[in-house]
């Protein structure tokens, strides 16, 4: 199986790319990724298989025309994206750009070249948010598209435009939308890598609003496992919602990020509220359980235990994001064989 990787110099791509690599050691890896400031070329370094990188953004349709043309991918797994809500606030545009026409530069290659697959990386942000007080309520594939902000309209967007890529022109399409993920290679703006290394640098910890919106959180090799059974087995023109029933408050996390750390809770400092910020998610991920035997196996304690480990473990990882270095263009891809 030769497989295109888009966005795999970012938190959930680099984390597949080494699933694959240690699950299908045999199979050949492509990566693409535009390297904007979330790729770091220093994660891929990691990698411990084969793997091939180009630097191209997916919105440059005559490099992803040629690319296909010279390579014949049998699939697509397409991670890259325009990734933080908070950016899609100030700077909508390239969201629009990257996400959507980018979605599409590719599902046409792959259209043009007769790509066996394409699967499409979502969110369960595309269906927007549940109030508080229903615990009882959660969202399946079939509830209503319900976006947000400009990043969950981008992902939304990209879905229906890859179902309509499948309806009108038979493009054999997959879709997954997981939940919240956290672990290795986060990159340290979003809640989970920041309360650690800001706890870790005795720096405070934006908590927004009241700290009480709930996220549904899964550990990334429990997605990356996911991902890798639809490609597999997951039938064509089907979106899958993956998620683990670990439902936290934003709070919460970062307080047991400080007991895990022994840091105190004066660091936490509650913030404006982001605009329009979702209250909570739950996601229903029955479909993949029972049509794909998908279970995931890290319960939330122990993820978050392995991931603050990982951060201490591998601090002049985050330290040259924090310096800069990381996007040093001389020490692009040294490593990828
Ligand atoms: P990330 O921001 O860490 O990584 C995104 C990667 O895409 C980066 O390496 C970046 O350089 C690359 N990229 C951005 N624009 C590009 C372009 N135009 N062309 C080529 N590459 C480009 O994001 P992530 O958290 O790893 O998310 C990966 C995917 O998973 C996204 O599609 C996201 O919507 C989805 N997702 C994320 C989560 C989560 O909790 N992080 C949850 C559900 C779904």
């Amino acid at each position: 199986m030769k497989l295109l990787i888009t966005g795999g110099a970012g938190f959930i791509g680099s984390n597949f790319i080494f699933y694959m690599q240690q699950v299908h050691p045999d199979y050949e890896l492509v990566c693409i990724d535009a390297l904007t400031y979330a790729g770091n070329p220093e994660t891929l370094e990691r990698a411990q298989g084969q793997l091939r990188f180009f630097k191209m953004d997916i919105s440059d349709k005559d490099a992803i025309s040629s690319l296909f043309e010279e390579e014949r991918f049998d699939a697509v797994v397409n991670f890259a994206a325009e990734s933080h809500v908070d950016r899609s606030i100030e700077h909508p545009e390239v969201f629009l750009t990257t996400n959507i026409l980018g979605t599409q530069a590719l599902m046409e290659a792959c259209r043009r070249f007769g790509v066996g697959r394409f699967h499409q990386i979502s969110t369960d942000e595309v269906y927007g948010d549940l109030p508080l007080d229903r615990p009882d309520l959660s969202f399946d594939e079939d509830s209503p598209i319900h976006t947000s902000s400009p990043y969950s309209a981008s992902k939304a967007a990209a879905d229906l435009l890859a179902l309509a890529y499948y309806r009108t022109y038979g493009l054999p399409v997959t879709i997954s939308r997981c939940s919240n993920n956290y672990g290795p290679f986060q990159f340290p703006e979003k809640l989970i890598p920041l309360t650690i290394i800001n706890a870790l640098r005795g720096k405070s910890i934006p908590v927004y609003g009241n700290g009480l919106n709930r996220r549904d959180w899964i550990y990334v090799e429990d997605h990356c496992a996911a991902v890798d059974l639809i490609l597999h087995k997951g039938k064509i023109g089907e979106v899958y919602n993956i998620g683990s029933s670990s439902e936290q408050s934003n709070l919460d996390v970062v307080r047991s990020i400080l007991s895990e750390l022994g840091k105190s809770e004066a660091l936490i400092s509650f913030v404006t509220d982001r605009p329009g910020h979702d209250l909570r998610y739950a996601i229903n991920a029955r479909k993949i359980q029972t049509a794909l035997g998908w279970k995931p196996k890290t319960e939330f304690d122990n993820g978050l235990r392995k991931t603050v480990d990982w951060y201490l473990k591998n601090q002049s990882w985050w330290e040259n994001i924090l310096n800069g270095t990381y996007r040093n263009p001389a020490r692009l891809l040294s490593g990828v064989g």
